[in-house]
């Protein structure tokens, strides 16, 4: 199975997760058609009818179609086999009205249909960002502004190897496994040379070929998740298989403050090994607790560092109070780590819009309300639309039906352009969080330095 988080491929299909986009800042995360085994424990609407406030959608409408769809509501309504997410009004219809139902092992027929109220759906590929906006919140999250600014400032990219404490929700850890995914870059490349424009083939083989591999390898990408908590861990692990992202996250159960950060085999036999992160992401209550093991140097015991010997380390911490942003600031000091800075996330989304300060209507009757205060335009453009409606309705007005003439033809209403107005909204989903950054540099040995020196008498 290749993610739908990372594929991109063009059309839905039966078993994919969708996002099924409602409006602005609101989207049900479903799987297509079958009944996914744990879909409710995890959240998801399933079954093969989608229930809305905006209409039912049956998914046999939303399979097979390209992906950014608009899907208009059925006309009927089979009832209520998905998760209903508000009731809607509905109307009676005929019993023996058509429908496009198909409920496996049933036959679709519809006994008593209905017609939901009509709206629409947009049938979006899950990303990150529309998931952290839908996913079930077993913890405070990050969300995508703090996560997009964090990802960019610990410099994740294809191939890096980043650690995460802790899980929680698993907004952050969706994010971070499609940054550190390094499969578009070579699919795209060998697409090209074997007619597979999109890279479509070569991203499918890559991710197959890591679903093989047993054990993380040094030169991919990797999110290596920790959380302390059974129930939560549990439900991250699940989330990455039955989102595809598994073989990129590595979810481990640990008390990251006891136990750090290495990697030990399920029966925990064989000598620990290392994440080898150049990452870090700490969201955490006490994240001091957990710089002892980000640490150059390994354990007492023999056990390897966690982090990768041949880079710059980058880190970040995620507080919502000033104490504990201090609290990490003096850590950091302490064990080596430089450049540090706190930074205070305050998003705030902006909508920008004309504002019709007047109105031209140079229709017959000359209205125009150009340079007029907003009541008074609302007043005229609601006598204009009244008139629009007397038209249509064939009824004439006041003197004109005295005259039994045909009522006006309201006429053209050339809008000026209005001046640009913004306003603030204040209702982005974010919290007050002080991100603490800071760099631990690579530790450079008198090897290293032979090394270099060799390296650069050859080139030269
Ligand atoms: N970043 C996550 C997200 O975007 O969904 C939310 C993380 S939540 C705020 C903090 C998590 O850290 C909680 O789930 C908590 O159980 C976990 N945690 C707290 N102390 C821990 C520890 N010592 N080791 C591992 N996880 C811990």
């Amino acid at each position: 199975m290749v993610s739908t988080f990372l594929s991109p491929s063009l059309h839905t299909k039966t078993g994919d997760l969708a996002s099924l986009h409602l409006r602005r800042d609101q989207s049900l995360p479903t799987i297509l058609s079958t009944q996914v085994a744990n879909a409710s424990e995890q959240g998801y609407a399933e079954g093969v009818v989608t229930n809305t406030r905006f209409g039912s959608f049956p998914h046999s409408t939303i399979i097979n179609v390209p992906w950014g769809s608009q899907v208009r509501a059925s006309k009927v309504d089979t009832g209520s086999r998905g998760r209903t997410t508000k009731s809607h009004k509905k109307r009676k219809i005929d019993d023996d009205e058509p429908h496009s139902v198909s409920t496996p092992g049933e036959s679709a027929q519809v006994k008593q249909a209905e017609v939901a109220e009509s709206g629409f759906i947009h049938v979006l590929p899950p990303t990150p960002e529309n998931w952290t906006t839908s996913l079930p919140h077993r913890t405070q999250v990050v969300y995508t502004p703090d996560y997009s600014y964090i990802l960019h400032r610990i410099r994740a990219r294809p191939g890096s190897r980043l650690i995460e404490a802790g899980s929680g929700s698993g907004s952050f850890t969706h994010a971070a496994a499609r940054a550190v995914f390094s499969g578009y870059g070579r699919g795209r490349k060998a697409g090209k040379n074997e007619t597979d424009t999109d890279g479509v083939q070569a991203l499918k083989s890559e991710v197959e070929a890591r679903r093989g591999e047993s054990e993380p390898d040094d030169a991919r990408g990797r999110v290596f998740t920790y959380e302390f908590h059974q129930e939560r861990h549990e439900k991250v692990k699940a989330e990455m298989e039955l989102h595809g992202l598994d073989a990129i996250v590595h979810a481990m159960h640990r008390d990251v403050y006891r136990d750090g950060f290495l990697l030990y085999d399920a029966d925990q036999q064989t000598v620990p090994t290392s994440p080898r992160a150049n990452a870090v992401f700490l969201d955490l209550p006490a994240p001091w607790e957990a710089l002892p093991h980000l640490t150059r140097q390994g354990g007492a015991d023999g056990a390897p560092s966690v982090l990768d010997p041949e880079s710059t380390v980058h880190i970040c911490t995620f507080s919502p109070c000033i104490e504990q942003a201090q609290k990490t600031v003096s850590a950091l000091r302490r064990h080596d780590w430089v450049d540090i800075e706190m930074v205070e996330m305050q998003h705030k989304r902006v909508e920008v819009r004309r504002e019709y300060t007047g109105l031209h209507y140079d229709g017959m009757r000359g209205v125009n309300v150009y340079g007029a205060d907003v009541d008074e335009a609302v007043s005229r453009l609601r006598e204009v639309e009244q008139r629009l409606k007397d038209f249509h309705a064939g009824k004439a007005s006041g003197k004109r039906k005295q005259n039994h003439r045909q009522p006006e033809p309201p006429s053209r209403l050339p809008l000026d352009e209005g001046r640009l107005v913004h306003r603030t909204e204040p209702e982005l989903k974010t919290h007050t969080s002080y991100l603490v950054f800071a760099i631990l540099p690579r530790a450079w040995t008198e090897e290293d330095e032979t090394a270099a020196q060799e390296k650069w008498a050859k080139n030269v």
